[in-house]
């Protein structure tokens, strides 16, 4: 994605939906935290490509875990900002690790799709032609890559983000609903 911020669509949907099994802030600041790769390589005038090493499914994943591990002491202010936003949240350190790495592959297939500077598969220049290596292909876009332009993709990113706003309303309206007979049982 040419910006960083259209990450938070396909990221915040994921996140909302897969609520349970997805550590919501590390999962949505790992998609933000691989374009720090960008800022520096620009920032340093390091010249092409622009999406190196930390854009690559093996190298992403290190990347991923460690912000996890990173991630771990922040646990408890991420539970405030959750629940401010009245979202549940029950953090553990496996989950903020599995979070890290996803939540960069996501970023990495998303500019996948858009940048053809990507190397997804380095230290590979793609896979081989086994039925695994087509099938990765496919889910990650190396084949249809040039099917899809930058615009059609800015448009399912932003479509993403509707849905994910939708979604959370959802999710505050459960909540209330909780609150609201937790309350009630009190009370009986
Ligand atoms: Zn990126």
């Amino acid at each position: 994605m040419p910006f960083t911020p259209y990450h938070f669509g396909p990221s915040a949907f994921l996140g909302l939906v897969f609520r349970k099994w997805i550590d919501i802030p590390v999962f949505v600041l790992a998609n933000v935290i691989v374009d720090v790769e960008v800022v520096v390589v620009r920032g340093l005038m390091l010249g092409w490509p622009t999406h190196r090493y930390c854009h690559t499914l093996l190298i992403g994943a290190v990347v991923g875990a460690l912000w996890g591990i990173a991630a771990y002491p922040l646990r408890h202010l991420f539970e405030k900002i959750m629940r401010i936003l009245y979202i549940p949240y029950i953090p553990s350190f496996w989950k903020m690790i599995i979070s890290g790495i996803i939540g960069v592959w996501l970023h990495v297939l998303v500019d996948g799709l858009c940048h053809n500077d990507t190397r997804i598969f380095w230290p590979k220049s793609r896979w081989p032609l086994t039925l695994w290596g087509i099938i990765t292909s496919i889910v990650t876009g190396n084949i249809y890559r040039w099917y899809i332009s930058q615009e059609e993709l800015t448009t399912i990113c932003v479509a993403f983000f509707i849905a994910s706003v939708i979604v959370y309303i959802l999710v505050l309206l459960v909540s209330k609903k909780d609150v609201a007979e937790s309350k009630m049982s009190k009370k009986g």
